[in-house]
């Protein structure tokens, strides 16, 4: 782990550094490195050029803890024009329309409502309900994001309970914690689609593992579950080592390149999704835009001194 991830991660939760840094524009470059934009419509021409470039993708509106129901709202009419949006631009991308959709969209349950007090899941629920419909009508995945551990819980039983009905409803694991390992056997005995990710929030050490090591053992523990029982595993990392594994258990277990899916970020390790892509693996990147960016950049930040320094340099040059 990055020794000062913690720091970071704590320092985002300042609301006078979050003023400072929100006054960047969007356009800024740093900005730009990791987030589309700001509307839909600056996120449109980077999906078409990934589509293009024979990637997959799973689309994020930026968005999370919202504690207001007319927020809430306005995030599932928001992702309702996405899915049409993102039909349109697979349509549009010459290139082989498979089964396995080539556009995706990744929401967090606290978009849509889940921290809304006593009935926020029920309101969370509904939500997922009303986009996972419109999605199968558009031939659009959908995958529900992890958040940190206090929402864990409640997503998971949101995901099992919307899976009687979409059983391609995806959601993503993180290997940090320490339930990991559980979570992913439990679920991969459905034959699930799962997401499998190290994790981005500061965790305490009583439900997360804190030491590098210890996250990417419980990441290739997590791994072999999925790689043998799971339907679809996406394999969510940028890390050399999980890709080689993921590789080597793919063999073994007689999985075909579209068996399974690598993902990254967007603006992280381009050169490594290309090479992925020119050797014949299926590769989906996730790009979010939005105008409550804050806290995915911060955590994009946290997870490299190198971002942090490139992201200093550039609001002292301005
Ligand atoms: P690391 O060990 O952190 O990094 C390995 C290498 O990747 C680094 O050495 C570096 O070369 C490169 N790298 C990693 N991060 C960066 C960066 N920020 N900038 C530049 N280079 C970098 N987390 C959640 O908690 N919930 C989610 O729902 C979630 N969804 C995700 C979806 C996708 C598609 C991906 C790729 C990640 C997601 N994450 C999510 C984030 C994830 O949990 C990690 O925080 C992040 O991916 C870094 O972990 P890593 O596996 O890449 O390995």
């Amino acid at each position: 782990m990055n020794p000062l991830r913690p720091a970071i991660l704590a320092a985002a939760g300042s609301s006078k550094l979050k003023d400072a840094i929100t006054r960047v524009p969007v356009t800024a470059a740093v900005v730009r490195r990791f987030v589309a934009g700001e509307a839909r419509a600056d996120l449109v021409p980077v999906a078409t050029a990934l589509l293009e470039s024979g990637r997959s993708v799973s689309v994020d509106f930026l968005g999370e803890y919202t504690t207001d129901r007319a927020q809430a709202d306005a995030a599932v009419t928001e992702y309702l024009s996405l899915i049409d949006d993102l039909a349109e631009v697979d349509h549009a991308v010459p290139g082989a329309h498979s089964e396995i959709p080539r556009v995706e969209v990744s929401l967090k349950l606290s978009a849509l409502g889940q921290s809304l007090g006593q009935d926020g899941p029920a309101i969370a629920a509904e939500n997922l309900h009303k986009l996972c419909t419109k999605a199968v009508e558009r031939h659009v995945w959908v995958t529900v994001d992890a958040e940190d551990h206090t929402t864990t819980e409640d997503t998971l039983d949101a995901v099992r309970l919307a899976r009687a009905e979409f059983p391609w409803l995806a959601v993503a694991l993180q290997t940090y914690l320490r339930q990991a390992e559980d979570n992913a056997r439990d679920l991969a005995t459905d034959g699930t689609r799962i997401r499998l990710c190290k994790g981005a929030y500061q965790e305490p050490a009583t439900v997360a593992y804190r030491r590098r090591a210890e996250v990417d053992a419980s990441y290739l523990r997590c791994l072999d579950v999925l790689m043998r029982d799971a339907w679809y595993p996406m394999i969510a990392s940028h890390d050399p080592a999980m890709i080689a594994a993921a590789l080597t258990l793919a063999s073994e277990n007689n999985h075909s390149p579209g068996d399974y899916e690598f993902q990254m970020l967007y603006g992280i390790r381009d050169d490594e999704q290309r090479r992925l892509v020119s050797e014949g693996h299926a590769l989906r990147v996730y790009i979010p835009y939005g105008t409550q960016w804050y806290g995915y950049l911060m955590r994009r930040l946290a997870e490299r001194p190198a971002n942090l320094a490139f992201f200093l340099r550039a609001l002292t040059d301005r």
